[in-house]
């Protein structure tokens, strides 16, 4: 029975991983605006049509009426859906966004399907098998714009096509059964490419995030890489000035000798453990090197006695090999606006970490505040 419902759900929204939930949202949203304002104005052209269209003995209102209201409907959503209504950037608005043109589209297809039922119902029997073809095309275009949303496609397909094909099955002509069949089965074949379409986006919206994830990460700590941390810190540092912690294993070289390359990363993989439990709730913390690690946050949330903390907390943990492990600290404040900034940044925290291994390694040491950039002399 769960099964089912679970086979019934899926058939109206896809099963889509949580941490590809937003990104598939927002380009679901976007898709839907701008293949939505074409299909307003390919309906806000054809409307006018309608008035030829109606059967010769419709009243006034579906003969002119309803095709004004909707060309105006149409005229009003393409204005709309013309602006810039910032789908990719907010989620929420994208949900919202979703559901409205569901609705707004099941309206419109209420419309359109109640105008062809009731003309093919005063038309006389010659003329009547236009009015499957007029809905059909409008119900597979509709379907074809709204397919980045399952429920508005499928919503949209049965409102205009249903109705229409109770009266082609039941009108007991053999020609109208065989129009009633294709439709039917045209019906099912856009669904069908619905789904695997929303399938298919599903899986390349994976693989593009495993894509950056791989890109930004380093694979054997699962920690930031080097290239994933100056983007941190560019975009960080245009808030706050950065503190940058530079820590680097103590005679790495000696463990990887005694016990072999394998124990080696094993280590390399515990300190990046101890790293990222100190310090990841207050910055980036990064593997930029063979043995050497990097933290870096606003230098007003990483506290200076976290190198402290640090070196503690690597000496005094159970290590793979069985012996202990130390680690030297290089610290460096500074503003990063630039990458030459952040050069300058690393440079200086570089430097107090030699310091460190120089006066013995198991100790942190702070770099000396920056200094100020000269100022270009003013032309007298
Ligand atoms: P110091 O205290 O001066 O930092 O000495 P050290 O031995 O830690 O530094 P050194 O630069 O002499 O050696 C670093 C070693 O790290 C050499 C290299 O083989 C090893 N290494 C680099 N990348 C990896 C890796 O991914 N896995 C393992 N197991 N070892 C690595
Ligand atoms: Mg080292
Ligand atoms: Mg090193």
């Amino acid at each position: 029975m769960t099964g089912m419902m679970q086979r019934i759900r899926t058939f109206f929204t896809p099963d889509i991983p949580d941490e590809i939930r937003d990104e598939f949202v927002r380009a679901s949203a976007c898709q839907m605006q701008k293949q939505s304002r074409l299909l307003f104005l390919a309906l806000l052209l054809t409307t006018p049509t309608a008035a030829l269209a109606a059967a010769p003995g419709a009243n006034l209102w579906v003969r002119y009426g309803a095709p004004a209201v909707m060309a105006l409907l149409c005229l009003a959503g393409f204005l709309n859906l013309s602006r810039d209504l910032r789908l990719s950037v907010s989620v929420r608005r994208a949900q919202a966004f979703i559901r409205q043109a569901t609705i707004g589209s099941s309206a419109i297809a209420v419309m359109c399907s109640s105008w062809c039922v009731y003309s093919w119902l005063g038309a006389p029997l010659d003329e009547r098998i236009h009015y499957p073809m007029i809905i059909a095309l409008g119900a597979f275009s509709t379907a074809y714009c709204l397919s980045a949303s399952r429920a508005a496609a499928i919503a949209n397909l049965a409102i205009n096509l249903l109705p229409m094909l109770v009266l082609l099955f039941t009108s007991g002509d053999r020609l109208n059964l065989a129009v009633g069949t294709s439709l039917a089965l045209a019906a099912a074949f856009q669904l069908h490419m619905i789904h695997s379409h929303q399938a298919r986006v599903i899986e390349l919206l994976s693989l593009q995030k495993s894509a950056r994830e791989l890109a930004l990460s380093d694979p054997l700590t699962g920690l930031l890489n080097r290239r994933a941390l100056i983007d941190n810190a560019l975009t960080l540092g245009l808030e706050a000035p950065l503190r940058l912690l530079l820590v680097d294993i103590d005679h790495f070289k000696v463990i990887n000798d005694t016990h072999g390359h394998d124990k080696g990363d094993e280590v390399l993989c515990k300190v990046a453990e101890q790293l990222a439990i100190r310090a990841e709730l207050m910055g980036s913390v990064a593997r930029i090197g063979g043995e050497e690690f990097a933290i870096m946050g606003r230098a007003d949330e990483l506290p200076e006695a976290l190198a402290l903390g640090l070196l503690a907390d690597i000496r005094t943990a159970a290590m793979p090999h069985g012996g202990t492990v130390t680690v030297s600290v290089g610290l460096a404040d500074g503003n990063v606006a630039s990458e030459d900034d952040w050069r300058d940044l690393y440079r200086r925290a570089d430097a107090a970490l030699y310091e460190a291994k120089h006066d013995g390694r198991n100790r942190a040491v702070q770099a000396p505040a920056a200094t100020p950039a000269k100022r270009p002399a003013r032309a007298a």
